[in-house]
């Protein structure tokens, strides 16, 4: 099968150093295996999208180089899709309509490795007079392991680590967790390279991609990009702008990050650059933590 991975960016800001390094990794992993690249933008929360961040995020890819195939997937094209599919789950008992709010289940929720654990009021049925504002999927006591290629084996027992997780918010929108496996699917992904920050969210989309029927790709996690306090970058913060015009320090300052011996003699652009790196990839020397 051919190797397609993608890049995900969420259009919440420009691109910044902690974002750059995601991209890298998963474009020096395609190259090396010869593979295709896609970009999808994760717009499906529109109230945290910024006007123009999508735009100034394709300008910056293309300043450091970056090649893709196809056209743009905007999730905030895809909400019909979304609903079917949310559908499909409620209509074979997979999922159900949920009327808690935040307050009430932190009330009575324990604190989960992701939040609150979901207590499960709505799961046999709304309570009387109550509305279905959101939409969760039911989980179960079986470990869901995989094996991440720089994190190695890895296992979550749904119902006791996460609970029912929400697939449609209370506000409308599509939870990040469906949409993501929905788009996988359909653009035929069969390798995600991203952030260690999704780690434990993987579990969740391996167990819908099982409830699914849909094929499960191979995940590598890569270390984060923290600030001085340990926290990851976000693009909210511009403590790490990058430069579009002289893109060389910042590709080369990721491929370290990631583990990878750097050039012998700087590359003299970004072009010469991704020539040499698709034959230097070695996700072998990522760091695992
Ligand atoms: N949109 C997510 C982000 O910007 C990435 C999602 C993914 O790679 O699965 O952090």
């Amino acid at each position: 099968m051919k190797y397609r991975g993608r890049f995900a960016p969420s259009p919440t800001g420009a691109l910044h150093a902690g974002s750059l390094i995601a991209a890298v990794a998963s474009y020096a992993d395609a190259l090396a295996n010869q593979g295709e690249w896609l970009i999808r933008m994760e717009d499906v929360d529109q109230g945290r999208t910024v006007p123009g961040a999508a735009d100034a995020i394709l300008r910056s890819l293309e300043n450091y180089g970056f090649e893709w195939q196809g056209s743009i997937l905007f999730q905030s094209s895809r909400e019909h899709r979304y609903a079917e599919i949310s559908n499909e789950l409620l209509n074979r008992g997979y999922a159900y309509p949920c009327a808690c709010t935040r307050r009430e289940i932190a009330a009575t929720g324990n604190a989960g490795i992701e939040g609150i654990i979901y207590p499960g009021n709505c799961r046999a049925g709304l309570p009387s007079g109550r509305e279905g504002k959101s939409i969760r999927v039911r989980t179960d006591q079986r470990p869901i392991c995989f094996h991440d290629r720089i994190r190695k084996r890895h296992c979550q027992v749904l119902e006791r680590d996460v609970g029912d997780f929400v697939i449609r918010r209370a506000d409308g929108y599509t939870a990040y967790q469906l949409a993501v496996v929905v788009d996988d699917a359909d653009q035929g992904i069969n390798q995600v390279v991203r952030g260690a920050d999704l780690l434990l969210s993987t579990p969740r989309q391996l167990w819908l991609q099982e409830l699914l029927g849909f094929p499960r790709p191979e995940y590598a996690h890569v270390p984060l990009l923290l600030d001085s306090q340990g926290r990851k970058l976000s693009k909210q913060d511009q403590a790490h702008p990058l430069s579009d015009r002289n893109p060389l320090p910042a590709l080369l300052f990721s491929w370290r990050f990631l583990g990878q011996a750097p050039p012998e003699e700087t590359p003299s652009s970004v072009q010469e650059f991704w020539k040499w790196a698709k034959t230097h990839w070695n996700i072998g020397t990522v760091p695992s933590r």
